[in-house]
């Protein structure tokens, strides 16, 4: 999950979809073990919000029940209006009947004082109240609400049914509204040899930001003998991945470390999917995000020629031996390379030609790098 961008406005990642999906089980169940062993409830679920939380409880519900719908004014922006008008009513005899009305959130309690306005002239034999969500710190009324799914603070939520002016109902998560994101963070792609290294240097200049090569952390803690380097170090020389665990706690660690960055040149990570959605989750808690992946394009036989070349003054045992080489590239078409889709599909992947003058392919690179 990352940031998304609403109009004018930026959400970061609050509550998963298995989260979700969890509290409102639990709802079901909590109403369903308070009802009457033969007692059909009538759902009334408040729209527009609640269309995808009153699909789920349902299915949820497990038992016999009828399903209807009322429709009230509810947000315009990002602030409650003050007077909720009653738009679509209910047409069914409720007389003696169980109402359960579903709500997706509750805030500051008008739309709930409409609710028991409507339904109190209506001979019910009971009214209940279940909500997903609720905002304790700015609930002004005196009103019962008998089942509360998740009480959360007060800052703007989509997502999982509820929009902002109309958008981002349809995303199956919930969603916080944040502060536009202020880093550049770049992820510096290609195969082993492929330059990324030698760009970055350059690029880091440029456009003030903090250089992270994994690798190079690695190696440094396998120079400075750690636990980290020690374990690396076996992985490294045969030119296999590190796990990935210890390689997004280490970036992760990097990252904090330089809190005040202007943003991120991310090179040689990440290097597996799994690496790439926790690099995303991380800097999305942040309210930041990847602004483009930029892919160096250079074929096998090249990049074999390049690492056999820097063998010779890299000191790096994994350049040392072309069987080791050949594991490196097969590493990368088989576990890196699909990281490629996972930025294509945020349309965020940028492919460029690295074959060439090392001044021709910064400029390449710059030239994408002012688009993003
Ligand atoms: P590099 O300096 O980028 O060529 O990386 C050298 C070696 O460090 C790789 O062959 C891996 O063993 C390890 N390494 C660097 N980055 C990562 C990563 N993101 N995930 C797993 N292993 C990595």
């Amino acid at each position: 999950m990352s940031i998304i961008k609403l109009q004018d406005l930026y959400f970061k990642p609050y509550i998963n979809k298995e989260e979700i999906a969890l509290i409102v089980k639990h709802l079901a169940i909590q109403v369903k073990a308070e009802l009457p062993k033969d007692e059909i409830p009538i759902f009334v679920g408040i729209l527009n919000g609640c269309f995808l939380f009153a699909a789920d409880f349902i299915r949820e519900f497990n038992g016999n029940c009828e399903v209807s719908f009322v429709k009230l004014a509810s947000y315009n922006g990002t602030s409650s209006i003050e007077n909720v008008k009653q738009l679509v009513g209910i047409n069914e005899d409720l007389t003696n009947r169980t109402i359960i009305i579903l709500e997706d959130i509750i805030d500051t309690g008008n739309t709930l004082q409409e609710i028991y306005n409507i339904f109190r002239h209506k001979n019910l034999k009971q009214l209940k109240v279940a909500t997903l969500f609720f905002k304790p710190d700015v609930f002004r009324k005196e009103l019962p609400i008998n089942y509360i799914g998740k009480s959360i603070e007060d800052k703007f939520i989509v997502g999982y049914g509820l929009d902002y002016n109309g958008l981002g109902r349809n995303y199956p998560a919930i969603y916080q509204l944040s502060t536009k994101p202020n880093m550049k963070n770049i992820v510096l792609f290609g195969p082993p040899g492929a330059g990324k290294g030698t760009q970055a240097e350059f690029l880091k200049d440029m456009y003030n930001l903090v250089h992270i090569s994994t690798g190079d952390v690695f190696r440094f803690n396998i120079k400075n003998q750690t636990e980290l380097g020690l374990l690396a170090k076996k992985y490294m020389d045969e030119g296999n991945l590190v796990p990935d665990q210890v390689t997004i706690n280490m970036l992760k660690a990097e990252v904090e470390k330089n809190a005040d960055a202007n943003g991120f040149i991310f090179d040689g990570f990440p290097r597996t999917k799994s690496q790439a959605e926790a690099l995303d989750a991380f800097l999305a808690e942040k309210g930041e995000q990847i602004n483009g992946m930029i892919a160096l394009e250079v074929a096998e036989d090249e990049l074999k020629i390049r690492l056999a070349e820097r063998a010779k003054t890299s000191g790096r045992p994994d350049d040392a031996d072309p069987a080791i080489i050949q594991n490196r590239i097969n590493t990368y078409n088989l576990e890196t390379a699909p990281v490629k889709v996972f930025y294509e599909k945020q349309n965020k992947y940028s492919g460029v030609n690295g074959v060439g003058s090392i001044k021709d392919i910064t400029q390449r690179i710059a030239k994408v790098f002012n688009t993003l």
